[in-house]
């Protein structure tokens, strides 16, 4: 789970970067960096936080150049911690260079532990640091061709940015686990994660990049390389259930739409026999719109959040009391109270959320409280840059739906189907990656446990 964005000469270069990744800030939350080129040379600021907190102007003031590529994070491979933290920057025989990369490698522990017994010395525990040692190490004369190199020895799920002083690439997987989209600033490339970062620059959407495309972006133009035989698809299906902003088009669809369909399939499988449907703020909003269109039921704002939450609040003292939720969601008491209600979820993981908010629309004196799960039961982790936990972790793997009903404490409990999620793809179906629902994962690999 991060967020990357890139842009080609432009004068603003670290700027619009700085505004692309206040965009994605959604894709990750843990730290932010830019990485600027002045055509000589890479310079590059990383801290641990938000985009707003890391970034201010006399930082942005020491990112010249017109090039620049950034990062969010939040960690699926590697600790949280600034030597973890994204774009990666290093400075080798050939020059310097850096990476932002989102999405988790397969094989990286194999080929790791493979360089450090040849004498690679590691600065991180990050899977990305090995992309960079394979291109570092490549004896092809030129940059993209030393790339190439790199990328065929690695597996997993990779949409990536790579800046040098002169030249920037750009690469999807050939399984195109990760979105990676192509846009314009007027004549500079702009390379982001989701679209969205597009619409708060002014930037034209061009294309996505393809899974198994690299993007060779320098004073000549765009050129794009499909190097690598080709794979089938596997999109990664949660973009669309939690991930990605609901205004980004990625996939070939816009979020939102998707997200939409997932909550009207829901409604004609599980239907509810209710007062009215109230959303959770904000993840679960659009596929509840669905849910309450097609289910002709009126919604109401039953839940209220605050916004102005961070992740800078301390409770003033943990005797006073736990806040948990609370701190974020109040329900609105008068308009609850002897209803009964469908509230409806994008996922369930651990099933902490859920309980937790059933409780609190049972203490204002709901009457039923019926769940609804815009996505099939997730029953298994995912190894290609979302972040799910462990298998035994996960409340589906190893409890039945009843059981799981009757943890969070509601009247009902109802999940998508897999053929429901699919027929919201339909056509398209066998180009997206279902793994954390099936444990069906795209091609075998071994995993390296900590
Ligand atoms: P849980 O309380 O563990 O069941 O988490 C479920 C909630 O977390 C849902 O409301 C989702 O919107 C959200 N969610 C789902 N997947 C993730 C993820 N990978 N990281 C963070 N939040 C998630």
């Amino acid at each position: 789970m991060c967020g990357i964005f890139g842009i080609y000469n432009h004068p603003e270069a670290s700027n619009h970067t700085y505004l692309g990744l206040y965009a994605l800030q959604h894709r990750g939350q843990e730290s932010a960096g830019i990485v600027s080129s002045d055509g000589g040379h890479l310079h590059h600021y990383r801290q641990m936080g938000l985009v707003a907190e890391v970034f201010s102007r006399e930082v942005l003031k020491k990112l010249p150049g017109k090039s620049a590529i950034g990062h969010v994070r939040y960690s699926t491979s590697g600790s949280s911690e600034l030597k973890n933290a994204q774009p990666f920057v290093v400075d080798y025989a050939k020059g310097m260079m850096a990476i932002s990369h989102n999405g988790n490698l397969t094989n990286a522990f194999l080929i790791k532990s493979e360089l450090e017994s040849k004498g690679s010395i590691f600065q991180s525990n990050m899977d990305s640091e090995v992309i960079v040692h394979l291109i570092a190490r490549a004896k092809e004369r030129t940059f993209i061709e030393r790339v190439v190199h790199a990328l065929k020895q690695v597996e997993g799920a990779y949409s990536l940015l790579l800046l040098t002083e002169k030249e920037m690439v750009a690469a999807r997987d050939p399984f195109g686990f990760r979105p990676l989209v192509l846009g314009a600033l007027k004549n500079s490339p702009v390379v982001a994660s989701e679209t969205c970062a597009f619409d708060l620059i002014g930037a034209k959407f061009i294309r996505e990049i393809e899974p198994g495309e690299l993007l060779l972006i320098n004073e000549e133009g765009v050129h794009s390389f499909k190097p690598f035989p080709t794979k089938p698809h596997h999109q990664c299906i949660f973009e669309f259930i939690y991930f990605a902003r609901p205004d980004s088009f990625i996939f070939n669809h816009n979020v939102y739409e998707v997200r939409k369909s997932l909550g009207i399939q829901l409604a004609r499988e599980s239907p509810a026999k209710v007062d009215m449907v109230v959303p959770i703020p904000d993840s679960g909003f659009p596929a509840t719109l669905g849910y309450a269109f097609e289910s002709n039921l009126p919604l109401e704002l039953g839940m209220i959040r605050n916004h102005y939450v961070g992740r800078t609040f301390i409770e003033p003292e943990q005797r006073i009391r736990h806040f948990g939720v609370k701190i974020k969601l109040n329900p609105v008491r008068e308009l609850l109270k002897g209803k009964r209600i469908v509230i409806v979820d994008d996922s369930i993981v651990r099933a902490t959320t859920s309980r937790k908010i059933v409780k609190m629309f049972r203490n204002v004196g709901t009457k039923e409280i019926h769940v609804r799960i815009s996505s099939p039961p997730i029953t298994d982790p995912c190894f290609f840059g979302i972040d799910t936990p462990s298998k035994k972790e996960l409340i589906a793997s190893t409890h039945t739906v009843k059981e799981i009903q009757r943890f969070i404490n509601a009247n009902s409990l109802n999940y998508l189907s897999l053929e429901g999620l699919k027929n919201c793809v339909k056509g398209e179906e066998e180009n997206f990656c279902y793994a954390c629902f099936t444990g069906e994962y795209p091609y075998p690999f071994q995993m390296k446990f900590d």
